[in-house]
């Protein structure tokens, strides 16, 4: 899996493209002639006004236009595009009408557990397609009828050549954390999926991050796209306060973070590693120092993934150290603080990772442990992203 792999930082790289200019503003979900069941779910879901992306994208995707949607992490980009999936979807049938890829397993069950608790009302039926499962589970459930599928490209495509996943009635795919998905890692995959797809099945893609090169590879698989950019400055990097830590030399990295120990368990924190092997020592250390902390990587069985993403959601573990299979999408909106403990190897991923915290307009903290020879690369994301990286204060938790 790349996800949990390196990337390098490009100097070129341009992150702007123009929203489209028929682009209208829905500024309530009433307004977006949505079908009654659909409207219900979303009000029981707890969403009572959609959010500046939801405003764009959702009736573009239910009037079955190729989308490409770019806001900031936390913004609603999930809820917008599963409502557009439901919307399009003929409940009568039982055929999967809707594909959503994720890069990661956590996502694809997270974006499930989205399609269910919205599509509720709806009856909807879906299935999460992923590695470390059951094929047996796929299936059976498969057979007996879906809607929507979400789950990562292995499992899918696997699915697919095995005639268990019907590709004829579906309509839409959709590609969440799109630049992650057409990346090294995963672009064969995802031409190879595409293939199995009707001709005139409808491509919506959405990330926090959309680079140039990855909006050139669209246009092979998309007509005409509605593009909606929600733009850097308007969106709530503000709300994610950020700060550094210098520490000289790797040693000292441990120390600070047992000293901020209390300040990561006033709610919830995650802490990022650039490695799995990392991840694992530190664990280590950290609890051999009697701190309780839990971690998770790609390579750990399935189940046990599962239920360390269960404690940290119920909030029985509340400090997470893990690689980069975090970095995008997850969505647990009590973490408000995020520690790089190391540096990420490119500034998306930088983006992806503070973007844990401040879910939704909430409150967020961003901590980065920075190495006399990692200060450049600080830099250059503070100019990327034209904010601006203060040196941790005292009094850090005041601010949670
Ligand atoms: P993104 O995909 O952009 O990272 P999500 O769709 O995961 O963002 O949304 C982040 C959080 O905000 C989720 O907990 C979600 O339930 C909540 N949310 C999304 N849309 C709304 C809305 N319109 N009103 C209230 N909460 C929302």
């Amino acid at each position: 899996m790349s996800i949990d792999s390196e990337f390098s930082f490009k100097d070129d790289e341009k992150l702007e493209f123009e929203t489209s200019s028929n682009v209208k503003v829905y500024r309530s979900f009433e307004k977006m002639h949505l079908k009654e069941t659909l409207l219900r779910g979303i009000y029981e879901a707890g969403f009572e006004k959609p959010s500046a992306i939801q405003q764009r994208a959702i009736v573009p995707i239910t009037k079955g236009r190729d989308v490409i949607a770019q806001s900031q992490s936390g913004t609603g980009k999930t809820a917008a595009f599963v409502i557009g999936a439901l919307q399009s979807i003929n409940i009568s049938s039982k055929e999967p009408q809707a594909l959503i890829l994720a890069p990661t397993r956590e996502l694809a069950q997270q974006t499930q557990s989205v399609v269910n608790s919205i599509g509720d009302y709806m009856k909807t039926k879906s299935h999460c397609c992923i590695g470390g499962k059951s094929i047996g589970e796929d299936i059976r459930v498969l057979d007996f009828g879906v809607h929507v599928v979400t789950g990562t490209p292995g499992r899918v495509f696997d699915m697919i050549t095995r005639r268990n996943l019907r590709t004829r009635s579906i309509r839409m795919l959709i590609l969440d954390e799109a630049d992650e998905m057409l990346s090294l890692g995963f672009k064969d995959q995802i031409y190879d999926i595409y293939r199995f797809l009707p001709p005139a099945t409808q491509v919506v893609i959405v990330s926090a991050t959309l680079p140039s090169q990855v909006l050139e590879m669209t246009t092979k698989f998309m007509t005409d796209p509605i593009k909606i950019l929600i733009k850097r400055d308007e969106l709530t990097l503000d709300e994610i306060k950020q700060f550094f830590v210098a520490v000289e030399q790797e040693d000292w990295k441990f120390e600070t973070l047992c000293d901020l120990y209390d300040t990561l368990t006033i709610t919830q924190a995650v802490i990022f590693c650039n490695t799995r092997e990392k991840v694992k020592a530190l664990a280590l250390k950290m609890i051999e120092n009697n701190f309780t902390v839990s971690s998770m990587h790609g390579q750990m069985p399935q189940k046990e993934r599962e239920q360390i993403m269960q404690d940290f959601r119920d909030g029985k573990s509340r400090v997470l150290i893990t690689t980069d299979v975090w970095a995008r999408g997850i969505d647990v909106q009590q973490v408000s603080l995020v520690i790089n403990y190391d540096l990420p190897i490119s500034r998306e991923t930088y983006i992806h990772r503070i973007g844990r915290s401040g879910r939704f307009g909430r409150k967020g903290i961003a901590i980065n442990f920075v190495k006399s020879d990692d200060i450049r690369i600080l830099r250059d994301i503070e100019q990327f992203y034209g904010t601006q990286i203060d040196e941790m204060p005292m009094n850090v938790s005041d601010l949670l």
